[in-house]
This record gives structure tokens, sequence and C-alpha cells, in this order.
């Protein structure tokens, strides 16, 4: 796929630390994405929908203040910067494309993946992983994948079962998951996470399987985070059921970090 007069909506482009899963601690270069379908009780990005309307762009790594631009930006652009923040070459790891729902913007992320590959940098995809057919069609420029497996009880929205087995069976085929996320709760019921840690033992078996605790929103009035003696018992309920299963909580958030 080539850029051409693509555009895309973006919320920003910034270098960190990948603060989720295993590859926690890398340093990565994110492009967050606007827009999602799904409306999760323990969203930290609801400012991505709608799309702002104006975008922010860091252009150096490690420096205060982001430049504002206009929404949507043009995908050769987009692609540029990253890899101008990328300096010295070879500083980041990965460039990590989350959002909101980056498969929304399927053509734009098959551009860009193409783009970055070209240039030798790593493509990491988070996705919600209920959106299979736009994964596949840009599976093939794309490193590693993250997708979520969403409990009902902590999204407040039915677990997309069926699109997540599509999702699992296209990565473990592919060797491509760095891992499968569920986000947990204080609430989360033992039978919902052995049916999950169940369920990704079957389609996904390479992967690990992260449990991640969720972070509270201040004043969002979502679920509570769960505390230790809740990880301890969700953690050995899902590992009857799965073999490799870790709790990594969102080490961004203890850094200060985004
Ligand atoms: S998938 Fe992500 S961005 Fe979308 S509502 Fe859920 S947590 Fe928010």
């Amino acid at each position: 796929m080539t850029a051409g007069d693509l555009r895309v909506p973006l919320l920003e482009v910034f270098s960190s630390f990948q603060g989720e899963g295993p590859a926690v601690g890398e340093r990565q270069v994110f492009v967050r994405l606007a827009g999602c379908d799904l409306r999760c009780a323990f969203c930290d990005t609801p400012e991505s929908f709608p799309a702002p309307g104006e975008a922010r762009v860091q252009r150096a790594p490690g420096t205060p203040g982001d430049d504002l631009g206009p929404n949507p930006v043009s995908v050769s652009d987009l692609a540029a910067w990253v890899v101008a923040l990328d300096d010295p070459r070879g500083l980041h790891r990965a460039v990590s494309v989350t959002g909101g729902e980056p498969l929304l913007h399927v053509s734009a992320v098959g551009a860009l993946a193409d783009a970055w590959g070209r240039e030798g940098l790593s493509v990491h995809l988070e996705t919600g992983g209920h959106r299979p057919d736009e994964l596949a069609r840009v599976l093939a420029g794309i490193d590693r994948v993250t997708p979520d497996l969403k409990l009902e009880s902590a999204t407040g929205q039915p677990t997309p079962w069926a699109a997540h087995a599509r999702t699992y069976r296209l990565l473990e085929r592919a060797g491509k998951a760095l891992a499968v996320k569920v986000v947990i709760a204080a609430s989360t019921p033992a039978e919902e996470i052995e049916r999950a840690a169940a369920f990704a033992a079957e389609h996904l078996p390479s992967a690990p399987l992260v449990l991640q605790p969720v972070s509270e929103v201040a004043g969002a009035g979502g679920p509570r985070a769960p505390g230790l003696a809740d990880l301890f018992r969700l953690h050995a309920t899902a590992s009857r059921r799965h073999a490799d299963v870790r709790v990594i909580p969102q080490v961004h958030r203890m850094l200060g970090a985004r």
C-alpha cells in the first residue's frame, strides 16, 4: 500500500516507554490514532472519540511541548514525523500503533506499516481484537500484535467471542502475537476469567495471557482496580486453563509518562 493522498485522524505522536505487556520498558514511538467503535467502561483515552480538531506531534524525543496541527493528517507526513522522531536512529525498538481502534483506519495503517518497514522500523499494533477482516489486510506489514480480550464485566459490553477467535487464529498462524491482554477489575468474576483463559489457550496458545489491572480514571465512575488478593485469586484461576499467565500493570503511569 502507498500513502498517496490518504489522511487519518490522529490524537498524538510521541516517544516514550512501553508501559503495557511483555515489551514493557522498551523505548517506542507511539502513534495514537483517533476513533473507536467500542466504549469500554475503563477507557483511558475517551478523548480519542470523536477525533480532536488538532493532533499533537512531538518533534524531538524527551522534549516537552508538542506541535499542534489540523486533523485529519496526511499519512505521508505522519510516516515522516515518526522517522524523524527516531533520533538518533535506533533509539526506539518499535513504532507502536494504538488508539482508539487503529484498525478503523485500515488503509492508513497498511500504508504506514509499509513506509516504516522500508525504514527498518519494527511495527507493533495494539487492537481491541474485534476486527479480524481488517487485521488480515495489514498483517503482512506488521511485526507484532497485542490483541485484547474484552471481558463483559470490565467493559460493560458483550465479549465479541467470535471476532476474538478469528483474530487469535490469524495471529497464531502468522506467529505474530506478543500477548493477549485482558483488563481486570476488582469485580471480575472467577468464572469469566477462567473462560477467557481457556479461550485464549485454545485459539492463541503461543502467546502469554496478560492480566492488566484496570487503572481507575479519577471521577469517571468506572470499575475499581483489583487489590493484591484479587490479583493472586484471578491469576490462580486463569493459570488452571492457560500455561503462561502474567500480571502486568500499566507501568508508564507509575513513571508519570504518557
Ligand atoms: S477499545 Fe480502547 S479506546 Fe476503545 S473504548 Fe475500549 S479502552 Fe477506549
